[in-house]
């Protein structure tokens, strides 16, 4: 039997359905106009599973396994050792990451609540958090220190592609002395061991896409129309007052739309001074947060593009999802779906067919 639990409801009773229909009658023109939308929109991986837009993370899931990044979509829940019923991503070292992502952004920023009253709210409120990261840098006054933000959200189509994403930059630092700007992410270690070149190296393509969709923004190469659309959002609706005094509290009183705050963020980086040069992975100990272990690289512009070209079929829907090389077959040791993975029989029975051949 897979270990695997339905994760769709699709026994629904007669009262269930009489709240459904209720419902609809609530339903604003702008949310239905929303939906027809979604209708019209392509039955790929991509649009039926990330609704037109990838994480970072996406890439990074897909580059480990692509047929298990697909039956994370198929089967978001397995069953644990003790027949309990678990999201297959809460696992505790990412509970972990998560804590420790908060407290390293809370040592140089502070959370503010804003109550945001539609998704264009939201956004909004996204643009700001990169606003003023970028503002912070271009206004920065110590010639001696290096300037730090940290949770910065990025998004964009690298090299004019076909897939759109979203990311949050966990670092990004300045130089002023050396004009050096660089792109930093996070990882936990549960022990103090370097990590083996696989892990590495999911992590050094993460941090070259930040660097990549960072200099893109820097360079202008944003597609303001695809940034609406691929988001679905309307750019002249009004933001609410809360979001509006935000702006405004921080110098820009004129931003009363999604549109102005995304012209803003465009005029700003546009003025920044440099493109990354720096990219850098630091990994910290769960249990002691002053254990670190730092590794820099280059970037690899050609690997990327090569990589997005690779990846690019799976999502529009024009490939089936591939699994692992033969020498990546210890990833399958740690899978959640070995049981009832395809792809993995398929390998093993091609596998024992030429061992017979070669006896
Ligand atoms: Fe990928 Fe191996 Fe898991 Fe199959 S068993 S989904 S090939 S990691």
């Amino acid at each position: 039997e897979p270990k695997v639990a339905p994760s769709i409801k699709d026994d629904f009773d007669d009262d269930e359905l009489v709240a459904f229909a209720e419902n609809l009658e609530n339903i604003s023109p702008e949310e239905l106009e929303r939906r027809a939308k979604k209708k019209e929109r392509p039955n790929n991986p991509l649009f039926k599973y990330r609704r037109g837009v990838l994480s970072v993370s996406d890439l990074s899931a897909q580059i480990w396994c692509e047929q298990q990044l697909y039956y994370k979509f198929l089967y978001p829940f397995v069953l644990n050792d003790e027949g309990e019923i678990k999201r297959v991503d809460d696992k505790p070292h990412m509970l972990c990451g998560t804590a420790l992502h908060l407290e390293r952004e809370l040592e140089i920023q502070t959370k503010v609540s804003i109550e945001c009253k539609t998704r264009e709210d939201s956004y909004g409120v996204r643009l700001l958090n990169m606003v003023q990261g970028i503002n912070g840098l271009l206004t920065w006054n110590k010639p001696n220190e290096r300037y730090i933000t940290r949770e910065m959200p990025i998004f964009g189509n690298m090299y004019g592609g076909k897939l759109y994403f979203r990311g949050i930059i966990d670092e990004i630092n300045y130089d002023p002395r050396t004009h050096q700007l660089e792109v930093v992410e996070f990882k936990t270690r549960a022990s103090k061991t370097a990590p083996k070149p696989q892990q590495t190296y999911t992590h050094e393509v993460q941090v070259n896409i930040y660097r990549t969709l960072l200099d893109e923004l820097i360079q202008g190469q944003v597609d303001k129309s695809l940034y609406f659309e691929r988001f679905n959002l309307q750019p002249s609706t009004p933001l609410c007052e809360a979001v509006r005094n935000e702006y405004k509290e921080r110098g820009f009183p004129d931003i009363n739309t999604l549109e102005n705050a995304f012209d803003l963020l465009m005029k700003l980086t546009f003025r920044m001074p440099t493109i990354t040069t720096n990219g850098a992975i630091e990994y910290i100990l769960q249990s002691d947060a002053t254990w670190k272990h730092r590794k820099e690289f280059q970037r690899d512009e050609k690997h990327l593009q090569d990589l997005l070209i690779k990846s690019e079929p799976f999502w529009l829907g024009t490939r089936e999802p591939e699994g692992v090389d033969i020498e990546d077959a210890f990833k399958c040791q740690w899978c959640d779906y070995g049981e009832i993975c395809a792809w993995r029989e398929e390998k093993a029975n091609e596998f024992s067919r030429k061992k017979k051949r070669l006896n």
